[in-house]
C-alpha cells in the first residue's frame, strides 16, 4: 500500500500512513496495528468464537494471513498454539515451516508440525494422479482432515480472510455449490466428529494482514504455491479487482451473505448433507469421507 503523508484519523497527528478507502479512514503506522487488533478483538466478540479461558489452536500457514493473526492473537494475550502441517512440496514447505518455526521459538509459542505422509505415505502428485483430482485439492482435502483430527475438541483459528470468504462465495455461487454455500460462517460450530472453526479475520482484507505483517516486523512466506489451482487465483483477482474499484464493496457483499444465509440454507437442509464416515467417523456427504476412499484407492493401487 502507498505510504503518503496524512492526518491520522485516530491520533489526528501529521504522520507517514495509508489512506484505507474501505474503511474511508486515514491511519498513521503506529495507530494501524492497534486499530487492526480492535477489529480482530470486535470480530472475535461479535461472533462469540472464543474467550480467554479457551486454548485456540491456530492453523499455520507461514503466509501473511495466519502469521498475522497468530502474532495479533498472541499480542491480545490469547492462549494459542501453533499447528503447521508440512505439505512436503519442494522448497515451498521448507521454507514456510523454517518461517513458522522461528517466528513460535521468538514468541515462544507451542507449535507442532505434522506431515501430510503421516496420513497417508504417498507423495501429492501420485494421490492426485490415484485421486484424478488437483494436487491443490488433494493437499486442501487432507490439511483439512489432519487439522480437525489435531484438534479434538480445542477451536481451530484459520487465517481465512475477506477475500478468501468473498472468492469462496462468489466462486460456490457461479457453480451452485449448495453444500458448500450453506456452510459458509465466521463459526462453525462443534459437532459430532467435527471441530469448532473460526475464522478472525473474516472481516480485514488481505492488504490489512500484509501490512500489519510489514509494520510489525513478522516474516511471512510470499510465493505463491506452485499447485494453486488457477480458479482460485481467478476468484482472487476478481475480488481484488472489484474491492479496488468500489472500495468497500465486498465487506458489505460479506455482511450481506450472513444475513441471508440462513434464510437460503434453512438448519435442517443444512444437516442432510452431512453425516458421519462409516470408517473413521468424519463429518460427509457420502458413507465413508474422501479420505477413507482415497485411502481405498491407495490400497487397490499398491496392491496392483
Ligand atoms: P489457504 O487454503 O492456503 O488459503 O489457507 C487457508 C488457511 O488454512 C490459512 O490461513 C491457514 O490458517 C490454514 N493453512 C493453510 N495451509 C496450512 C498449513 N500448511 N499448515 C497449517 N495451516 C494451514
Ligand atoms: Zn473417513
Amino acid at each position: 500500500m502507498e505510504i503518503k503523508k496524512i492526518r491520522c484519523s485516530l491520533c489526528k497527528s501529521l504522520n507517514n500512513g495509508f489512506v484505507l478507502n474501505h474503511y474511508n479512514l486515514k491511519l498513521c503506522r503506529e495507530c494501524f496495528p492497534n486499530f487492526f487488533r480492535k477489529r480482530i478483538q470486535e470480530t472475535i466478540e461479535k461472533f462469540k468464537m472464543f474467550t480467554k479461558n479457551d486454548i485456540i489452536l491456530v492453523a499455520v500457514s507461514g503466509g501473511k494471513d495466519s502469521m498475522s493473526i497468530l502474532k495479533a492473537l498472541k499480542d491480545l494475550q490469547y492462549n494459542i498454539r501453533a499447528l503447521h502441517i508440512d505439505a512436503g512440496i519442494e522448497k515451498v514447505s521448507e521454507k514456510s515451516k523454517q518461517i513458522v518455526q522461528e517466528f513460535c521459538e521468538k514468541e515462544h509459542i507451542p507449535l507442532k508440525i505434522i506431515k501430510l505422509q503421516e496420513e497417508i505415505d504417498l507423495s501429492l502428485k501420485e494421490l492426485s494422479k490415484i485421486s484424478k483430482k488437483p494436487i491443490c485439492a488433494v493437499c486442501g482435502m487432507l490439511r483439512r482432515y489432519i487439522l480437525n483430527k489435531e484438534a479434538l475438541g480445542q477451536t481451530i483459528v484459520t487465517g481465512h480472510t475477506l477475500n478468501d470468504e468473498v472468492s469462496f462465495i462468489l466462486k460456490n455461487m457461479i457453480f451452485w455449490n449448495d453444500e458448500l454455500l450453506s456452510r459458509i460462517y465466521p463459526v462453525l460450530y462443534e459437532k459430532e466428529g467435527l471441530s469448532k472453526k473460526v475464522k478472525p479475520l473474516c472481516l480485514i482484507t488481505e492488504q490489512e494482514t500484509r501490512l500489519f505483517c510489514e509494520i510489525t516486523s513478522v516474516k511471512y512466506f510470499d510465493e505463491a504455491c506452485p499447485y494453486r489451482s488457477e480458479i482460485y487465483e481467478l476468484f482472487k483477482k476478481i475480488v481484488y479487482e472489484i474491492n479496488y474499484n468500489f472500495p468497500g464493496s465486498i465487506i458489505g457483499f460479506y455482511k450481506g451473505y450472513l444475513k441471508r444465509v440462513k434464510k437460503f440454507y434453512s438448519e435442517t437442509a443444512k444437516e442432510t448433507f452431512l453425516k458421519k464416515c462409516k470408517n473413521c467417523g468424519y463429518m460427509t456427504v457420502s458413507d465413508l469421507c474422501s479420505i477413507c476412499r482415497l485411502k481405498e484407492k491407495v490400497l487397490q493401487y499398491k496392491h496392483g
